[in-house]
């Protein structure tokens, strides 16, 4: 069998980048940057204070209560006319430019008899005080996202307060599709004999959404030969990748390397990761094919330890896997010590916060329900054979954003 990390590695390696263009920054949540996106300029552009209240001279509040002349009000979005000599204050809001002169903002909430014309200043502030300097936040020549950055919606703010639209990398189009000669489309009603509704496909093209990647969906196709050699033609010809579930058990060995023989070239792997320890990877006409087992959870545990990681990775994404946290194994449970096993787990808080794991429901690959009951995987390496309720166990977010590489 084939260690998880090495066959991710392999993967990882036998997929290629795509390239790269400028979007608009609506348009840019979840692509991965592939230019370091650079500020032209400090954000803030100018001083300007963080509350509403009166710009005025440190000196002139040291003792209070005292009582200023007012300039002039300068709202957000205006300019100040006027400096601050000593002796006088300028009313401002929040966001609105330091007026020369001052170098403080005292709160309104410090401040007594506010009039056009005066204010009375009862607890004074140190210098510098409730002032935001210029490129407080971004100073000039900043990268204020890296490449490889999968842009959240708090990037793209930071991209929008520079006024630049991102580089990012091209999406790969996903040709996805099922095989199976038990399998139908999950809309018929009255299930002939031996037939199953087709859940794999629909459970990629939601994490595909998930991705906000786009996909040809191109259907379910049969086990016949000449069926699945046009298939795998015409998702090489539509997609960047192709992802198929089923056909990939020791049985359907030969029946695709034969399909693939003149354009391409697939291996079959065991991997020792338990669901998903058939596998079969390789290329059609240069696409990287990822061949999925047809057990739904099975299905879905490859998606997320091989092709997830190699569409981010296709899209230039630093950070590949999914986050691991300590929790505490809420019951006993044993596992095949010669595989990465990912049990399905519902996390509920202990006392003191941690999260405890216990099993979301049966375990067999095709127990579909508790996958989706799930919150994580409790993850148990290779070398572990059994937990006891207690013990320490890591748990993969599959519903956290990635922070991981491969290495780390
Ligand atoms: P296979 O990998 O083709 O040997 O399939 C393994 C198991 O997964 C069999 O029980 C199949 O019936 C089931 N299966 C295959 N494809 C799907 C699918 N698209 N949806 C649900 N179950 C499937
Ligand atoms: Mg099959």
């Amino acid at each position: 069998m084939k260690p998880l990390r090495e066959a991710q590695r392999e993967v990882i390696a036998g997929v290629h980048l795509m390239g790269t263009e400028r979007v608009r920054i609506e348009d840019a949540l979840d692509r991965v940057l592939a230019e370091p996106a650079v500020a032209p300029g400090p954000i803030p552009p100018f001083p300007n204070s963080a509350m509403d209240g009166f710009a005025v001279r440190a000196a002139d509040v040291a003792t209070t209560p005292v009582t200023l002349q007012v300039n002039e009000d300068v709202p957000a979005g205006t300019v100040p006319t006027m400096v601050v000599e000593p002796g006088t204050a300028t009313r401002i809001m929040t966001g609105a430019p330091m007026p020369g002169g001052a170098d403080c903002v005292v709160p309104v909430e410090d401040t007594e008899d506010g009039t056009n014309n005066s204010v009375t200043i009862v607890s004074g502030v140190p210098l510098g005080t409730h002032i935001r300097p210029a490129g407080g936040d971004i100073s000039e020549g900043e990268v204020v996202v890296q490449p490889g950055t999968r842009l959240s919606a708090r990037n793209l703010g930071s991209l929008a307060s520079i006024g630049v639209a991102p580089v990012v990398s091209r999406q790969p189009v996903v040709a996805l599709m099922s095989t199976g000669d038990e399998v139908v489309e999950y809309t018929t009603r009255d299930l002939g004999p031996g037939k199953i509704r087709d859940t794999n496909r629909v459970v990629l093209r939601g994490v595909l959404d998930d991705l906000r990647l786009p996909y040809v969906d191109l259907g379910i196709i049969g086990d016949d030969v000449e069926e699945l050699r046009e298939a795998y033609m015409h998702a090489s010809d539509v997609g960047d990748a192709i992802v198929s579930t089923g056909g990939v058990s020791m049985g359907d060995f030969d029946f695709v390397k034969q399909i693939l023989r003149e354009s391409g070239s697939v291996e079959f792997w065991k991997v020792a990761m338990q669901p998903g320890k058939p596998f079969a990877f390789g290329h059609v006409k240069g696409v990287p094919l990822f061949g999925l087992p047809g057990n739904p959870v099975s299905t879905f545990v490859s998606f997320e330890q091989f092709v997830r990681p190699a569409l981010l990775a296709m899209m230039g994404a630093t950070k590949l896997l999914r986050p691991q946290i300590p929790g505490v194994m809420g019951e006993d449970v044993v596992t095949n010590d010669e595989k990465d096993v990912f049990i399905r787990v519902m996390l509920a808080p202990d006392v003191d916060g941690s999260f405890v794991a216990v099993k979301a429901g049966g375990q067999g690959s095709n127990i579909l329900s508790a996958l989706a009951n799930s919150d994580a995987f409790a993850a148990v390496p290779v070398g572990v054979g059994s937990l006891s309720a207690g013990d320490a166990v890591k748990l993969e977010m599959f519903t956290w954003g990635e922070n991981r590489g491969l290495d780390d």
